[in-house]
């Protein structure tokens, strides 16, 4: 854990995930995290290869386009597409030692929703993660946090419940925060359209147009 190190500029957000696509149980939670925590920014960073999960059915490319129609208008989400230019797996732990390297002693906030964190203790290198980031927990709708027990106790030793915590030290703590619950998930949203059915206002009306013009997820192309 690095509590004792002094740290320079206001914390960095970042929200990894396969973003396919994009929708607003994403981006809603992702910018009141950024304002409740002080973030200078949250990042949106698109996993390439996901290694505890299916391939994404959109390629990088699309995926990345997405996102960009995602952040149009929203200064406080910023897109690094890092994973995709690494190629391989996306192993949180190798994004979080390059961003590190870049930020020096800056407060990172990287952010997973609970269903992720729930898993964390089967990621790889999963103990470094506190030596590189703050994690902070956003509650997912549909999904209670039940801890194992290896989880719990390394949770318990970390977890801080004042925000402002996390702008103190560069890396080491754990917070679950409250974010508007939206029931909204990325397979949902691709079975919808691949049944020929609308998932407009799941997403973000550029990211829906996208969709639609490029026939991604079985979008009907006429
Ligand atoms: P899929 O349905 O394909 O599994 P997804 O909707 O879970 O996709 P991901 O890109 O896998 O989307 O998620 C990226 C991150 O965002 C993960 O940490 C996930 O827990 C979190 N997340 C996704 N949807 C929500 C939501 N509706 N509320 C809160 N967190 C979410």
């Amino acid at each position: 854990m690095r509590r004792d190190t002094a740290v320079h500029g206001a914390p960095i957000g970042l929200l990894g995930g396969t973003f396919d696509p994009v929708h607003h149980g994403h981006l809603r939670p992702a910018i009141e995290l950024q304002e409740r925590l002080g973030l200078a920014e949250m990042r949106l960073v698109p996993g390439h290869v996901p290694p505890h999960r299916r391939p994404p059915r959109a390629d990088s490319e699309q995926r990345l386009r997405l996102l960009q129609y995602a952040v149009v208008g929203a200064p406080g989400l910023v897109v690094d597409a890092r994973e995709l230019r690494r190629g391989g797996y996306s192993y949180t732990v190798a994004t979080l030692y390059e961003l590190r390297a870049e930020l020096g002693s800056r407060p990172l906030c990287f952010v997973l929703g609970s269903d992720a964190f729930l898993g964390l203790a089967s990621w790889y290198r999963w103990r470094d993660l506190e030596t590189l980031a703050h994690l902070v927990v956003m509650r997912r709708p549909g999904h209670a946090l039940r801890l194992g027990d290896e989880l719990a106790e390394w949770t318990a030793a970390r977890q801080v419940l004042d925000p402002a915590a996390l702008r103190g030290c560069s890396s080491g703590l754990i917070l679950f925060q409250e974010t508007t619950p939206l029931d909204i998930s990325a397979s949902r949203i691709r079975r919808l359209i691949a049944q020929g059915r609308s998932a407009r206002y799941l997403v973000p009306d550029l990211v829906w147009g996208c969709i639609a013009k490029e026939g991604l997820y079985g979008y009907p192309q006429i």
